[in-house]
C-alpha cells in the first residue's frame, strides 16, 4: 500500500472526524438549482420543482468489488459514481446529487481518500452532480465505499423495467463485453506480478478494454439522443451484470421473452481480440461479463427506422410472447441456445474447467 512507499503519509487520526470531513469535501460545491442545503448541516434539503425524485444505492467493498492491488484509488471514486449514476441513467432521469458513505480503516492514510475524493470530484463534474453529504467512519479491515444517487425526471419520461411488447425491438448502446476482458487482464498481470515483483506489467495495447474497466462511463447522454430522435424506450435497464441477466430481468417485468441474435451483439475488436487470447468466447463475455454499464432497452417496432444506423445504438432482438422463453439466437445455424443468468464466479469456473 501507499504506507510502504512514503513515510510522510498523514494519519487519519491527525485530522479527527469532523476535520477529515471538512478537509475532503471543502472544494465541493452545489452547481444544481435542485440542490438547496448541501454538506454541512444535519441533512440535505433538495427541491425537485414538481417533479419525480429517483434513488439508488451500491456499496463497494474492498475484496468483493475491487482488488486495491490493481485498482488506483482516483478510478476507484470515479467508478464508485459512475455505477450509481447508471442506474439513474436506467430509468431515463438525471442525475442531480450524490451522497458518499466511506468505512476506512487506518491502514489508509489521509492522501488515499484525497485521490479517492479526486476521483469522486471529477466525476460530479464531468456529470454535473452535487455532492450533498455522505458519512464517515472507521472499519476494522477494508475499504467501503456506499453511494446514494438522486436523480430527477417528469413522471411521464421515468422508463421502468416493465413495459416491453411483444414484438418489440431490443436495443443496446455502445459495446459489450470489454469491461470484463479489461478486468481479465488486470488479474493476470496482478497475479504475474505478486509471482515475480520485478516483472513488468504486460498492459500495452489493451488501453480500450482496461479503460472500459477502471474509467466506465454511464450512458447519460442516452436520454438526450433519444428525446433527439423523438423516441421512448417502452422499457430499460443498465447492463452491470452482463447482456444475458439484464435481459432476463426485462423479460421477468415486463413478462415477455426475448430473442437475441447472437450476430448482431455489438463488441470491440479488441475485446473479441483479448477473448481469443485468453481462450474465452467473446459472445460468452458479452453476455455474462457484466460492469459495461451500457443501456438495454426496448423500442415499439414503429421506431425501427430511427433507430436503424444510429451509431449510438445496436439492435440486437426483439421480445416474443412470455411462454417462447428467452433465447439467443446462434449465429449461422439459428440454433437456439437458452439465456440464462450465470453470476460472476460460475461464469468463471465453467471457462476455466
Ligand atoms: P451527523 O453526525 O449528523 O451524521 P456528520 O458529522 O456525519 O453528521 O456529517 C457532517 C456533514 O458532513 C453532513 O452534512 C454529512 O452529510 C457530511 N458528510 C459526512 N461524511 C461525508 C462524506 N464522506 N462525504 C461527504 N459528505 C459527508
Ligand atoms: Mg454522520
Amino acid at each position: 500500500m501507499l504506507e510502504d512507499k512514503n513515510p510522510q503519509l498523514t494519519p487519519i487520526s491527525t485530522y479527527g472526524e469532523f476535520g477529515l470531513i471538512k478537509h475532503l469535501t471543502e472544494n465541493f460545491r452545489p452547481e444544481n438549482t435542485s440542490t438547496e442545503i448541501s454538506i454541512g448541516d444535519d441533512a440535505a434539503v433538495l427541491n425537485p420543482e414538481g417533479q419525480q425524485v429517483v434513488f439508488s444505492t451500491d456499496i463497494l467493498a474492498e475484496g468483493v468489488h475491487f482488488n486495491l492491488g490493481y485498482v488506483p484509488l482516483k478510478h476507484l471514486g470515479y467508478k464508485a459514481v459512475v455505477v450509481n449514476l447508471s442506474d439513474i441513467a436506467a430509468m431515463n432521469a438525471a442525475p442531480t446529487q450524490i451522497l458518499v458513505g466511506v468505512a476506512v480503516s487506518n491502514r489508509f492514510p489521509v492522501e488515499a481518500l484525497e485521490e479517492i475524493y479526486a476521483g469522486i470530484a471529477l466525476a460530479c463534474k464531468h456529470y454535473n452532480v452535487d455532492l450533498v453529504g455522505g458519512d464517515t467512519t472507521s472499519s476494522t479491515s477494508g475499504l467501503i465505499i456506499s453511494i446514494t444517487a438522486v436523480g430527477m425526471e417528469k413522471k411521464e419520461d421515468i422508463i421502468k423495467r416493465s413495459g416491453a411488447r411483444p414484438n418489440d425491438l431490443l436495443v443496446v448502446t455502445g459495446d459489450l463485453g470489454g469491461a470484463y476482458l479489461g478486468l481479465q487482464i488486470l488479474e493476470r498481470e496482478h497475479s504475474v506480478y505478486l509471482a515475480n515483483p520485478n516483472m513488468q506489467p504486460e498492459m500495452e495495447g489493451y488501453d480500450y478494454i482496461l479503460q472500459r474497466q477502471l474509467k466506465p462511463e454511464a450512458r447519460t447522454d442516452i436520454k438526450k439522443t433519444l428525446k433527439e430522435l423523438d423516441i421512448q424506450p417502452t422499457s430499460m435497464i443498465d447492463i452491470s451484470d452482463g447482456l444475458s441477466s439484464e435481459t432476463l430481468h426485462l423479460s421477468d417485468q415486463s413478462k415477455v421473452g426475448f430473442r437475441i441474435y447472437e450476430e448482431k451483439i455489438p463488441m470491440d475488436s479488441l475485446t473479441i481480440s483479448t477473448a481469443e487470447e485468453l481462450n474465452l468466447n467473446p459472445v460468452t463475455c458479452a453476455l455474462s461479463g457484466g460492469e459495461d454499464y451500457e443501456l438495454l432497452f426496448t423500442v415499439a417496432p414503429q421506431d425501427f427506422e430511427k433507430m436503424r444506423n444510429h451509431p449510438d445504438f445496436s439492435i440486437i432482438g426483439h421480445a416474443v410472447d412470455l411462454d417462447q422463453g428467452n433465447y439467443l439466437v446462434a449465429r449461422g445455424s439459428n440454433e437456439l441456445v437458452a439465456l440464462n443468468a450465470q453470476g460472476w464466479d460460475a461464469f468463471l469456473n465453467k471457462d476455466k474447467e
